[in-house]
């Protein structure tokens, strides 16, 4: 009796607390006009209210309509339940268990429905560094706004009016290209650590300032993301990576001392001239890519900001009396291995990375069939890359790219004048090995 009195107190401070009124910004003012919403967010707003409840579009669509940038995808934001929302449209499914949220399907749109988050409270259940584990209590409209990271992701715009309900002066922050904190900001990155990546993210790719108050504490605070789940982290940092600003964001990363514990080895690779260049010369080339609308795959990426540290490991095999490939496979999975206790690279990722890797040695054999079994490789062309941005950063000569560049676009007599000598020892061990597979395709790479 008494628990349930003193909670419900509790929770009436709080809600109070979040309950000023919201400004309610119209399109008079702020200029965004609801065709500027994908049709398939104003129908699922239309459809919800139909049905008698509030639903707006939310979060960063709002803020990258407002800041003049295309917005990647459309959020709604309801007071329907997940269950209500998924019956009012026909092809709709609930997902996520931390935080129940619905897919809705519009035409070729996935729009991700979330219904109102009330506030945590004391039996919100964290880890011992505060970390929030479980969160799945509904709340008011106010309080969902309360729960959002930064002001300006916590504007709600009604297609219906076209109006923006702002609880937290976001409108006014982005127009002072501000990043600022609802809440406080030690409290609220404890709650959730990836709010300090997020922070450093949004800020580079917007153009925004990171508000003193919630700048100041990231540099302190930043040993909490060694408690985040590895494969939250690995999303963030897709996402950083492939924002379009990237070398904003790694650079902006480091100057907050984020960067150690997140890629373990970034820190070191960024302390090493050679793998400085390459990787910044990488990211370049992947935001210059994206900023083109052309895609990039996360294994050329991955591949890219780890490779030094393979080389590193490679020369000590090697410098060991390693066999030069064998010395190869090992560096790779050594590398891939210490990776994988902090950030969860996808199998099929590491996959791709390790594809990446184990063409380097093979484009250096340019006799015989080799070259012509190489450039038949699914994954020519991402190696292909790889080894151009190499010799960029310096780390090998130019010819060799220079060489697979002509060999690519040359014909066929072309292609065979520019065939090297065979080495003696080349063909010795190609004919040894042919007999057993009974095949002649090459596989010094890939065993
Ligand atoms: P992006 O352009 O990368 O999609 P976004 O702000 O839309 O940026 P999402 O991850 O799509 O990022 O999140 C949608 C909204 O959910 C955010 O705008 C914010 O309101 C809220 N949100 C997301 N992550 C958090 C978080 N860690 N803490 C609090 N609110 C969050
Ligand atoms: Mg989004």
């Amino acid at each position: 009796m008494i628990r349930k009195l003193i909670s419900r107190v509790f929770r009436g401070k709080k809600a109070t607390a979040s309950h000023h009124e919201p400004a309610v910004i119209p399109v008079s003012t702020h200029g965004i006009t609801r065709d500027r919403l994908s049709s398939g967010s104003r129908r699922t707003c239309e459809t919800l209210q139909q049905h008698g409840h509030k639903a707006y579009v939310v979060g960063g669509a709002v803020r990258d309509l407002l800041i003049g940038a295309d917005p990647k995808d459309f959020d709604v934001a309801t007071d329907a339940t997940p269950e209500e929302v998924r019956r009012y449209f026909r092809r709709a499914r609930i997902i996520g268990r931390r935080f129940q949220i619905v897919h809705v399907m519009m035409g070729q749109e996935t729009l991700e429905v979330t219904t109102f988050r009330g506030l945590l409270d004391e039996k919100t259940k964290t880890d011992e560094h505060g970390r929030v584990l479980h969160d799945n209590v509904f709340g008011s409209h106010a309080e969902d706004a309360a729960r959002r990271d930064f002001t300006a992701n916590a504007l709600y715009y009604d297609p219906a009016t076209e109006a923006i309900i702002d609880y937290h002066h976001g409108v006014g922050d982005l127009k002072q290209k501000t990043l600022r904190m609802i809440g406080e900001p030690r409290a609220r990155y404890r709650e959730d650590p990836v709010r300090m990546l997020r922070a450093v993210r949004l800020a580079a790719k917007l153009g925004l300032v990171i508000d003193p108050d919630a700048r100041q504490p990231i540099r302190e605070m930043a040993d909490l993301l060694e408690n985040v789940p590895p494969a939250r982290l690995f999303d963030e940092m897709l996402k950083l990576l492939t924002s379009g600003h990237s070398v904003k964001c790694i650079t902006q990363l480091r100057d907050e001392g984020l960067h150690h514990g997140l890629l373990p080895l970034l820190d070191v690779i960024l302390e090493q001239p050679m793998g400085e260049k390459f990787v910044m010369l990488a990211l370049a080339n992947t935001d210059d890519r994206i900023r083109r609308g052309k895609g990039t795959s996360p294994g050329f990426l991955f591949a890219t900001l780890l490779w030094h540290e393979v080389l590193a490991h490679w020369e000590k095999l090697k410098a060991g009396n390693g066999a030069k490939i064998p010395a190869l496979y090992q560096a790779m999975d050594t590398v891939l291995d210490v990776q994988a206790e902090k950030l969860a690279i996808t199998r099929r990722i590491a996959g791709d990375i390790k594809d990446i890797w184990s063409l380097q040695p093979r484009f250096e054999q340019r006799a015989g069939k080799r070259p012509y079994a190489l450039l038949e490789q699914p994954r020519f062309r991402a190696g292909y890359d790889f080894l151009l941005l190499r010799a960029q950063a310096g780390e090998i000569g130019m010819e060799v790219g220079e060489w697979w560049t002509r060999f690519q676009n040359a014909d066929g007599d072309e292609r065979a004048a520019m065939l090297l000598p065979e080495q003696p020892g080349d063909k010795k061990r190609r004919r040894r090995r042919k007999k057993p597979a009974g095949t002649g395709s090459d596989s010094a790479a890939n065993p």
